[in-house]
């Protein structure tokens, strides 16, 4: 597993956040909420992310890509019922344990 360095992960934060922003440019309202296929809550439409069949709110869609560009994850099925998670704030420290699976 390849580990992204502090700015390759700011990068790909960046990017993403850049979805929620066109969205909003766009005129989709942030009282506008969808429920994430990843975890489960009503979150904010702009910067939701349609991967496949799933579509995942913006902190998800962050951790999928981090996920994926660390080589932990090969594609999105495998990402999104796997429950893994990346905490952005505390990942340098420590691998995070993995969520309940969510029932379906
Ligand atoms: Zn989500």
């Amino acid at each position: 597993m390849r580990k992204l360095t502090i700015d390759q992960t700011a990068a790909i934060t960046a990017v993403m956040r850049l979805f929620a922003e066109e969205d909003l440019a766009k005129g989709v309202s942030s009282n506008q909420r969808m429920y994430c296929d990843r975890c489960g809550m009503p979150k904010p439409l702009p910067g939701f992310v349609g991967y496949s069949t799933y579509k995942l709110c913006n902190d998800c869609s962050i951790q999928y890509e981090l996920a994926r560009a660390e080589g932990e994850v090969n594609s999105i099925e495998e990402f999104v019922p796997s429950g893994k998670i990346i905490n952005l704030d505390s990942r340098r420290r420590s691998s995070q344990g993995r969520l309940p699976p969510r029932l379906a």
